[in-house]
């Protein structure tokens, strides 16, 4: 129930609000945006009571459904009692509960998790974990970091500092530290994640550790699908390959599993399906079950002894909200939903019909590299003819015109540029997954015939 009528609220938007990743000219002269009333389940209602299958999960986010009961519940349980307090010098029992629970289903190896607000700042931490851990070990030139090509981290610089993405870096100049750019052995010429390129790729991160180790803190990778580049994905034994290859050199490794995390992939950590486990992991997005901003990056025993003394190897860092408790609640909420509805066992059947789906759409002469982990996927949209995709060209509009004809007939598929995916919630209904792609396939048909 709104008070303002739709025209007032996207008025007062257009004189006010400064929307994230938007060209805002043609955004104020052009876009009609939804105007979200409220969700359930895989579905968003505009106040004018449009319904709109969310085909992103609200970027990445959404886990277990929109507004699942629980985490409803959860929230409004905890707020009664406590909305907010630091956690300096102090603590809450939805924080240790929390700890308690989670350390455990990531590895045996994780001895503590450090609380903050998204995935930008689960990476920051995890980038001024390893930055100084190595200080406090007495090898302060072991300082730089190596990211794979294409990698998206986050939006804060140091977050930043460590994607490879040309698109975003372009504006940021000289304001992110240099990094160690490596080739991904997600992304390959002439298909994706083909097994052609894995070995050459990898031949060229080991030759880089046995050159540069001395000077390297650690390596981050996004394990299994590298998402803002355009959903490139690669198999678990490269990831296990890349791990095990750091580790030999004394190269500390961060998996961010900001986006793969919580069972999106098939396990409940991506980086569960190499039998690895990193020294630092990051946590937001499904962290919370999407509902709040909220985020954790776990440590090792290693990497945490080595700041358990005094100021001089402590970490000066936190945020005032750093352990939020309705964040704690639900995200412990989050935790029983997936165990007690056996969401993770449950994934084969959504994921064969997610296959389905884009074998369907794979029929349309536009449609390229059709790719699927987990229950991420994607295809890359490329007029007949031309060759297959390195991935996300952000400035091609063939997505955005796919996106148009789908909102038309009830699906968001907010497109990487030429890349077209879905994320579906843990819990999608295979019905509505149908029914989302029997839409995409009708506007791919409007779209270019
Ligand atoms: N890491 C990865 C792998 C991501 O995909 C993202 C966001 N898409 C981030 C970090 C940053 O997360 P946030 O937007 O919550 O800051």
């Amino acid at each position: 129930m709104t008070t303002l009528t739709r025209e007032q609220i996207v008025a007062i938007d257009k004189a006010r609000i400064w929307h994230p990743y938007t060209p805002m000219r043609p955004y104020i002269d052009e876009v009609d945006p939804v105007v979200v009333d409220r969700a359930e389940g895989m579905y968003l209602y505009d106040v004018n009571g449009a319904r709109l299958i969310d085909g992103n999960a609200s970027w990445w986010v959404n886990i277990v459904g929109h507004n699942h009961p629980r985490l409803v519940e959860a929230l409004e349980r905890q707020a009664r009692r406590l909305l907010h307090c630091s956690l300096a010098g102090m603590v809450h029992e939805p924080a240790v509960r929390l700890a308690e629970k989670l350390l455990p289903k990531c590895g045996a190896s994780f001895s503590r998790l450090f609380f903050s607000d998204d995935g930008s700042t689960a990476v920051e931490v995890a980038i001024r974990m390893a930055h100084q851990f190595w200080r406090n070990v007495g090898r302060p030139e072991k300082r730089r970091f190596v990211t794979l090509e294409g990698a998206f981290h986050g939006e804060t610089i140091g977050a930043a500092s460590v994607s490879g993405s040309p698109v975003f870096h372009e504006a940021l100049g000289g304001l992110v530290f240099d990094r160690v750019l490596v080739p991904s052995p997600a992304a390959c010429a002439g298909g994706l994640g083909g097994a052609g390129w894995q070995g050459p790729a990898f031949a060229e991160i080991e030759r880089m550790l046995d050159e540069r180790a001395g000077e390297i803190a650690a390596i981050i990778v996004e394990p299994l699908v590298q998402g803002a580049a355009g959903m490139l994905m690669y198999p678990a034994e490269q990831l296990a390959r890349i791990v095990r290859a750091a580790r030999e050199r004394d190269v500390l490794v961060i998996c961010d599993e900001v986006f793969v995390g919580y069972g999106r992939t098939g396990t409940f950590l991506a980086e569960h399906a190499a039998g690895v486990e990193a020294d630092l992991v990051c946590l937001a997005k499904g962290f919370s079950g999407g509902a709040m901003p909220m985020a954790a990056t776990l440590a090792n025993a290693r990497v945490f002894e080595a700041f358990c003394g005094g100021p001089e190897v402590t970490l000066w860092y936190g945020h005032s909200f750093t352990g939020n408790p309705l964040g704690c609640a639900v995200a412990l909420e989050t935790l029983a939903v997936i165990e007690e509805e056996r969401l993770l066992e449950r994934q084969p059947p959504i994921a064969a019909a997610l296959a389905r789906g884009l074998e369907a759409v794979s029929r349309h002469p536009w449609v390229r590299d059709p790719r699927r982990t987990g229950l991420i996927g994607a295809f890359t949209l490329a007029a007949p003819g031309a060759g297959g995709a390195q991935g996300a060209d952000y400035l091609a509009e063939p997505g955005w015109r796919l996106y148009a004809e789908a909102r038309k007939r009830g699906a968001l598929l907010r497109p990487l540029g030429n890349v077209v995916y879905t994320v579906l919630p843990l819990n999608a209904e295979i019905s509505v997954v149908e029914e989302l792609f029997g839409i995409i396939e009708e506007s791919l048909r409007a779209a270019f015939g």
